[in-house]
């Protein structure tokens, strides 16, 4: 799962990009509402916390431009404190949730995971396909309730594909969900997590679809 934080004041955004990459998420930071709209327009993310107040173009207009678009991502906006019409604004504007400063980022990343489990139609935080459990919250996996450790690509990788059950996924879809933007992109590496995930759950978990993609599905529908 890939995350777009568009946040001007630098240690705040610093800080929310590394509590949300040490919750398991690609992130990208922009630090004006240009540059901001721009990654929003031309990358594929899962969710974008927005700041309102922004330089160069203010976050309301670059949600407002990004809803134009017909980009649908789920869209966190960071409201000032107790300022009730930046809240609505940005609700009318599109906006998915908001978040008023200053906040714990643990609250952040709590809705953050369910504006995207949402997106995804999953209303559980737990994802269960067969055997293999995955704690959206903990960020723990299990094989028949025995734990199992994945590295952090495998785990964004197997995540991806949880959320997003029974579809077929591509190669490239994965690629720009895993990595952030400054990450040296490499498709065979994704063949590579494949296999460790095979390896780790079972190779029944991950089918490829020859020359489509990947998909997860559960067992029980599998057989049908
Ligand atoms: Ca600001």
């Amino acid at each position: 799962m890939r995350v777009l934080i568009v946040e001007d004041e630098p240690t705040l955004g610093r800080q929310l990009r590394a509590t949300l990459e040490g919750a398991g998420y690609a992130v990208d930071l922009a630090t004006d509402g240009e540059d901001g709209h721009f990654l929003g327009s031309t990358e594929s993310y899962d969710a974008i916390v927005l700041d309102l107040g922004l330089p160069e173009i203010d976050g309301l207009t670059v949600l407002d431009r990004w809803r134009k678009e017909d980009i649908d991502v789920p869209v966190l906006v960071l409201t000032a404190r107790d300022s009730w019409s930046d809240k609505v604004a940005g609700l009318d504007a599109g906006a998915d949730d908001y978040l008023a400063k200053p906040f714990q980022t643990e609250e952040l990343i709590a809705r953050l995971r369910a504006l995207i489990r949402r997106a995804s139609g999953n209303a559980s935080s737990e994802l269960v396909a067969g055997d293999v459990r995955l704690d959206t919250r903990s960020g723990k996996v299990s094989l028949a309730a025995e734990p199992v450790k994945l590295t952090a690509q495998e785990y964004k990788l197997l995540s991806y594909l949880m959320h997003h059950k029974g579809k077929v996924v591509s190669r490239t879809e994965l690629i720009e969900h895993i990595y952030d933007q400054d990450f040296d992109r490499d498709s065979n590496t994704i063949e590579v997590f494949v296999t460790r995930i095979r390896k780790k759950l079972g190779a029944e978990v991950i089918t490829t679809i020859r020359g489509l993609g990947y998909s997860l599905e559960d067992p029980e529908e599998r057989r049908e």
